[in-house]
């Protein structure tokens, strides 16, 4: 008889005291019955990644541990964010499981589509992407944003998925290949397309948040968009590159120009040899710098090999 594959979804924690109760209950009632249609192992579990939330998060995480054999969680030392969280849910869950769904916490992504997924990665898929069917519960500002990220990254040569978030679907040696990616500054959704194998999609329409904030105000949004682009694309230090050529062009320009007005007898004394220098070297200093700040960027973000998290209590592997 074959045997059932484990299952680990990892859900990230911040400040969801909230939401939680309602979390447990609905991934909860939708795991127990993967578990009696046999889909999934029934050692299966629910890993909740505490990330250093000041509110009771962490404790109510371990009142469900005690309510239910398939909730386990960790915790952090600290805030370290949602990208890390969801590695550091993959890191431990990945000794134990055939196959991980990452899903946020507040539930605003469809859980019908768990068991599609799974589905899936028994028809032989190794990568189930959630895929947005609709952004109706966005903002006009927040759809339109998104848009233009998604085209600006495609022009930048990024591989993305779009309109998937990070809900989806890994098996175990998929996983194993995306923590090979050592980089620090983690860009998930357009790491995960980098590690290959045969993959699906499933299409969910997205929710509200049903309860409690948005955990990513604009500023945060800002910084993941510009870390998405320059950790996955060179092109912003390129474009100095074009920039410093263009000055430099202009700077001959105005030389030759300069030079037959000079021919001609027009001339203020001084003016041409100061607007030449200021245009040419001015040109080229941003064509060194660029070229300087190519190798730092290269250098910055291999070198540092700082932890990308911490964690403090490990549940989940004390259950196995
Ligand atoms: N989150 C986290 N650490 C953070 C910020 C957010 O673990 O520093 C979690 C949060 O608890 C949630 C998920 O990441 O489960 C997505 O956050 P949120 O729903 O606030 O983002 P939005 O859906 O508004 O983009
Ligand atoms: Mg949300």
């Amino acid at each position: 008889m074959k045997e059932e594959k484990m299952l680990t979804i990892v859900v990230p924690c911040y400040n969801e005291e909230e939401v939680l109760p309602e979390t447990v209950k609905e991934l909860g009632g939708v795991l127990e019955s993967m578990i009696a249609e046999r889909k999934v192992a029934d050692n299966s579990k629910i890993l909740f990644v505490d990330d250093g939330s000041k509110d009771k998060t962490w404790s109510l995480i371990q009142k469900f541990e005690e309510q239910h054999d398939y909730i386990t969680g960790i915790k952090f030392s600290r805030n370290f964010g949602h990208q890390n969280a969801l590695v550091a849910g993959l890191t431990t869950a990945v000794n134990y499981s055939d196959m991980m769904i990452t899903i946020d916490a507040d539930l605003q992504d469809d859980i019908n589509a768990i068991p599609k997924m799974v589905q899936k990665y028994h028809e032989g898929k190794d990568i189930v992407y959630g895929v947005r069917n609709n952004r109706d519960t966005d903002t006009p500002f927040k759809r339109k944003t998104a848009l233009a990220f998604y085209d600006l990254m495609k022009k930048l040569g990024v591989n993305m998925v779009p309109n998937s978030a990070d809900y989806r679907l890994m098996s175990k040696r998929a996983v194993e290949t995306l923590l090979q990616f050592k980089e620090r500054n983690l860009f998930l959704r357009g790491m995960v397309p980098m590690v290959g194998f045969p993959s699906a999609k499933v299409y969910y329409a997205r929710k509200e948040r049903f309860a409690g904030e948005s955990k990513y105000p604009l500023k945060k949004m800002i910084k993941f968009a510009l870390d998405g682009i320059t950790s996955f694309s060179t092109v912003p230090i390129k474009l100095i590159m074009g920039l410093g050529i263009g000055v430099v062009f202009i700077g001959i320009i105005l030389m030759i120009y300069t030079f037959i007005q000079r021919c001609f007898g027009h001339v203020v004394a001084g003016w041409s040899s100061m607007m030449i220098s200021i245009w040419v070297l001015g040109g080229v200093q941003m064509i060194c710098i660029s070229v300087i700040g190519e190798y730092i960027g290269k250098i910055y973000s291999e070198v540092k090999g700082r932890p990308r998290f911490t964690i403090e209590e490990d549940d989940y592997s004390d259950k196995f």
